[in-house]
Order: structure tokens, then C-alpha cells, then sequence
């Protein structure tokens, strides 16, 4: 690429509504301009850096057996009425209207289009499973747009949605991204911590955020100075009280039984709709149900709950992205005794009597006595755990780092084929619902967050996979025939041999084309002067190190390369 015919608008000025290095650097470097709130276009450079993250993404997805597919970002209300999403998105659901008055969104997520692909294609275990992904512009109505690429509402998302036929091929597949995900972020030269990102150690589903460390982050990650464990810090609670738990909680009846109800049975008792049933874990306790699981996020069903059990939800403790709790606070889950409740379990009193538990089988224990075997007064027993505390694991002490987080990954269970009636024949020919895993990258977050990472006073110090360039090949005078002319040959050379290099032919002065090289944070840089050719030699500089070597002229490609 010639700089002259190229398109980097670099500015001297920092946009006036930019607070993190990233924002200001890539305003800076003529990679992005904003449009509207959260709204930017990409500008080439931008661009450049953007297509670099999808290909080290796409590279690690194919390995990972995922195939690529797109979807319309524009998404029908009828299918997130199925899941149920719309009336519970919230206002970061951009909905519009068309000329028919038909009412649409703005995809900020695509499990309900995935779901209802497969569910028109697949209908047998033999087809599975099934991994489909999409590198998308998704669009988020957030509250607060800020820090450029970071938190907009209109973004690049790589979405992923695995498809298998039960619990122990999604724990495959779901095993098959996290380890996708190590390898994409190693790729992109990032550091980052994968922390727990679910409620708790237990459970049928479970989740991690892959964090890149930065001082800007938005979100706080504890993590314990002497074993491996790692958690978003809302999901990292510790008991206020210092009071052990008492060891001599009764041998609780499961009841998650084979008499558990269906779907359908919960439903219909209910009287409300089979989607807004998450579990069929009715909790029959001498033939008497004692209480159900149903969404958390669905107060009006709490209080037909409530009517039909007389039983008291505990307020929710975890926001409802949980998706397959029922949203009591605290739970007590694995064996009696156990050091840590956790969160996002459920305690539901029926009764006169405590149920607690996981959304597991053999994870439910009754007749637990409020204070002797767990205790409650209220929600707030438990606080985020914070510098200091005590590590759940293994009695090493917490430390609490800033991060981005830049991926997500889900085991979702069968939350959307349930509601949405995704079903296939099992080997029996019973028909049963996907069980899915849904796993998000965001792209243009990334391309900020390695920035956030890698910077110095002058500018971006790419890391080598993500720059736009390898090398910048710089002619101090362009006037000068000789060195205009070596300045072209090596350019010509560089990319023969397919070296992505740019060539500063413009005639500025050396100040300004060195300010814009390390602005826009080239790895190498290779400088021809008339002073130095007349020794028959040019110029190299690192960009990460500032470090500079002469070499020769002749055969100067081959020690580039
Ligand atoms: P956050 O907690 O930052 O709001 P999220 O948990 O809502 O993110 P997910 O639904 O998990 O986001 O989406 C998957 C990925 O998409 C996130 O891990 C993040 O990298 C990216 N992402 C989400 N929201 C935005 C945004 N507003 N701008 C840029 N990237 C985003
Ligand atoms: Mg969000
Ligand atoms: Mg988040
Ligand atoms: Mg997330």
C-alpha cells in the first residue's frame, strides 16, 4: 500500500468525548470516526485490524469443527416472542417497525435465529452435533455507549451456537470453544485470564468470560494468589458471617425423582405458557409438590407461584442471564457440609420448609433448616468477595485485577430448543430437545482491548498478528532519485514476497511520516536516507523496543523477513 493513495486520516487532536487510550489512539490514527453515539464507521486502517481478529477467529472456529454461516441482523418479533426474550430484552432490544407495521429488532444476539435453523433442517441424532457461526454487526441500545469500540451499540460480534443431542456432548463442544478461544486470544498476543463466570460450581450449565487485562476494564476479576481460581466478581460472593455452616444437615431427600413432572404438566398446572418453564424440576416431597422451577424473571408467574404453592420466592440474587435458575439467592449445593453456598441455586420455603439445591440431579436437599444448615436473613448475608478475602478453593487470598471482557462462553442447556420446540429423534426415536451452547467474541472490542494493552506515549505498538502492516517502508526525502527509487525496489520486493508493507511515499517531512509510523504502530520500520544509502545502507527500527540497526542495502529483504 502507498500512503499516498491510502486513507489514514491521522489527527493531532484527541476526539473531546475520548477517555480511554484506545478511543483516543484509533481517533488518532484515522482508524475509526464516530457517527453517532456508540456509531462509528471503520475507517481502512481500522478495517485492516478489524479483518485481522475475524481471520485469527475464523482460523480457530473451522479447526474447531464450527461452521460459518450469516444471518440477518434485522430478526422478526415473532421468534423472540417464541423464546420469550421480547418482553424481557429490555430497552438494549433496538425494535422497529416496518412499513407493514410488522415489528422487528436489531439482532444484539442470535440464539432465537440459530435455534430456529436448526429446528427446520435437523431432526435426527445423526446429523449431530452441530456447531454454526457468524461474524456479524450486532446492535445493543446500551445505557452508557463510551470508550469508542469498547462499549458501542452498533459492534462486530463473532456468535457461535453448538447443537447437540445431550448433556454430555454439549460439555464436548463447549469444551471444544474454551479451548478455541485460548488459542484466538494467544494468537492475537493478548494477556488475558478466563474466569468463572457462573453462580456456581454446580449445575447443569455453566459459563466463562475471557478477560483481557487492562487497567480501563469495565468488569473486576478476583483471583487467588496461590491456586489457579478465577471468577468475574459478581459471581465471586463470600458469606459476611464468619459462622461455620453446621455439618449435620439431615440427609436431604432428592427430589428431583423420577416423579418430576413435565414440561407440560407444570404448565398446564400453572396455567401459563410451556416456554416460561425452564425445569421440570417439581419438587415432590411425599406426593406433595412443594414447589417448581420456573424462569426467574417472571414476576407475575412468581406470584401465580406463590398462589398455587403458597410457597415465598427469596428475591433474586443473580441477574436472570442465568439462565436455568429459578433465582432464589442462596443456595447450598454438594454435599453437606461444604464450605461455600453459592449463589444462583435456589432456597425456596414451602411449607414451614426449606428446599435448597442445583439445578442437578442428586442436588436437592429437603427439610434444610434456616440457620442451622444454611442461612438467610436476606441477600445481603453474602458480598462480592474483595481483595483479602479468603479463596473459596484452597485458603489462598483473593487479588481483584481490572478486565475487558472480549469473549463469553454459555452451556445454555435446552432454554431456547424447549421454548422454541427445537426437537430430534433420539436413537430410540424419542424426541427430545437440543441441548445448546452459545459463545460470543467481540471483535471490534478485541481490536480496542489489544490497544488498551499495547501502547506507549506515541502511539500503538501493535501486537505483530493484529498490525496492519509489518512493515513501513520510509524514504526521508522522495525528491531524492536514489532514495526514492531504493525506497520503491524494496517496497516492490516486500511484497513479492507477500509481506503486508506500506510505503510512505508522500512528501512530507521526516517528523511528520516518523509521528504517523509510530502512531499508527507498525512493527518494523525501515528508513532510507540519503546520508546512510550513500553507505550503501538503510535504517531498521523496532517499534516495541525503539531499537535500531543498520543494514545493508543489498539482500536488506531477506533480513526483514
Ligand atoms: P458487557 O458485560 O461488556 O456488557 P455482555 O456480557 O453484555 O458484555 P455478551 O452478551 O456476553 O456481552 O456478548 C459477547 C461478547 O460481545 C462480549 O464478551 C463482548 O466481547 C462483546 N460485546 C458485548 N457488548 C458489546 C458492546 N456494547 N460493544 C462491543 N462489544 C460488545
Ligand atoms: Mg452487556
Ligand atoms: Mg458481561
Ligand atoms: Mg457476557
Amino acid at each position: 500500500m502507498r500512503y499516498s493513495k491510502y486513507f489514514i486520516p491521522t489527527l493531532r487532536e484527541v476526539p473531546a468525548d475520548a477517555e480511554v487510550v484506545s478511543h483516543k489512539l484509533m481517533a488518532r490514527a484515522g482508524m475509526i470516526k464516530k457517527v453517532a453515539s456508540g456509531i462509528y464507521s471503520y475507517l481502512p486502517l481500522g478495517l485492516v485490524v478489524i479483518k485481522k481478529v475475524e481471520d485469527i477467529v475464523r482460523k480457530c472456529m473451522n479447526e474447531a469443527d464450527a461452521v460459518e454461516l450469516m444471518m440477518p441482523s434485522v430478526q422478526p418479533a415473532e421468534l423472540w416472542q417464541e423464546s420469550g426474550r421480547w418482553d424481557f430484552y429490555g430497552k438494549e432490544l433496538l425494535r422497529i417497525k416496518d412499513r407493514h407495521n410488522r415489528e422487528f429488532c436489531y439482532g444484539p444476539t442470535h440464539e432465537e435465529v440459530t435455534t430456529d435453523i436448526i429446528r427446520s433442517y435437523i431432526n435426527s441424532y445423526k446429523a449431530l452435533p452441530v456447531n454454526l457461526y457468524q461474524i456479524q454487526t450486532k446492535f445493543r441500545d446500551e445505557v452508557r455507549p463510551r470508550f469508542g469500540l469498547m462499549r458501542g451499540r452498533e459492534f462486530i460480534m463473532k456468535d457461535a451456537y453448538s447443537f447437540d443431542m445431550d448433556d454430555a456432548g454439549a460439555n464436548i463442544s463447549y469444551q471444544k470453544m474454551y479451548d478455541a478461544y485460548r488459542r484466538i486470544f494467544e494468537m492475537c498476543g493478548l494477556r488475558y485470564k478466563v474466569v468463572d463466570a457462573d453462580s456456581g460450581a454446580i449445575g447443569g450449565s455453566f459459563s466463562h468470560e475471557f478477560m483481557v487485562l487492562a487497567s480501563t476494564g469495565e468488569d473486576f476479576v478476583i483471583s487467588c494468589n496461590s491456586c489457579d481460581y478465577s471468577a468475574n466478581v459478581e459471581k465471586a460472593t463470600v458469606r459476611k458471617s464468619t459462622e461455620p455452616f453446621s455439618g449435620d444437615m439431615k440427609a436431604a431427600e432428592d427430589i428431583n425423582t423420577p416423579n418430576a413432572k413435565t414440561v407440560a404438566d407444570v404448565a398446564a398446572f400453572l396455567n401459563i405458557k410451556e416456554s416460561e418453564v425452564i425445569k421440570t424440576m417439581v419438587l415432590n416431597v411425599d406426593d406433595k409438590i412443594i414447589a417448581v422451577c420456573i424462569r426467574g424473571d417472571h414476576e407475575l408467574n412468581l406470584a401465580k407461584v406463590k398462589n398455587f404453592f403458597n410457597a415465598s420466592v427469596a428475591e433474586f440474587a443473580t441477574p436472570v442471564e442465568i439462565y436455568d435458575n429459578t433465582g432464589g439467592p442462596l443456595g447450598y449445593s454438594g454435599p453437606v457440609g461444604l464450605k461455600i453456598p453459592v449463589y444462583g441455586d435456589y432456597a425456596v420455603e414451602a411449607m414451614g420448609n426449606y428446599c435448597v439445591g442445583a439445578n442437578e440431579k442428586e442436588m436437592h436437599k429437603i427439610n434444610v433448616n434456616h440457620g442451622r444448615d444454611f442461612n438467610f436473613e436476606s441477600v445481603d448475608d453474602f458480598r462480592n468477595a474483595e481483595a483479602g478475602d479468603v479463596c473459596c478453593e484452597c485458603g489462598g487470598t483473593y487479588e481483584i485485577t481490572k478486565g475487558i471482557e472480549v469473549g463469553h462462553i454459555f452451556k445454555l442447556g435446552t432454554k431456547y430448543s424447549s421454548s422454541m420446540n427445537a426437537m430430534y429423534l433420539d436413537k430410540d426415536g424419542k424426541r427430545k430437545p437440543f441441548v445448546m451452547g452459545c459463545y460470543g467474541i467481540g471483535i471490534t472490542r478485541v481490536v480496542a482491548a489489544a490497544i488498551e494493552q499495547n501502547h506507549d506515549e506515541k502511539g500503538i505498538v501493535w501486537p505483530v498478528n493484529l498490525a496492519p502492516f509489518k512493515i513501513c517502508v520510509l524514504p526521508l526525502a522522495m525528491k531524492d532519485q536514489e532514495v526514492s527509487e531504493t525506497a520503491e525496489n524494496i517496497y516492490k520486493d516486500l511484497i513479492n514476497k507477500g509481506v503486508e508493507v506500506l510505503l510512505d511515499d508522500r512528501d512530507e517531512r521526516p517528523g511528520v511520516k516518523f509521528n504517523d509510523a509510530e502512531l499508527i504502530g507498525i512493527p518494523l520500520r525501515v528508513v532510507i536516507g540519503k546520508k546512510t544509502l550513500a553507505q550503501g545502507k538503510i535504517e531498521v527500527t523496532v517499534r516495541a523496543s525503539g531499537e535500531s540497526y543498520e543494514v545493508d542495502v543489498e539482500g536488506c529483504v531477506d533480513v526483514l523477513l
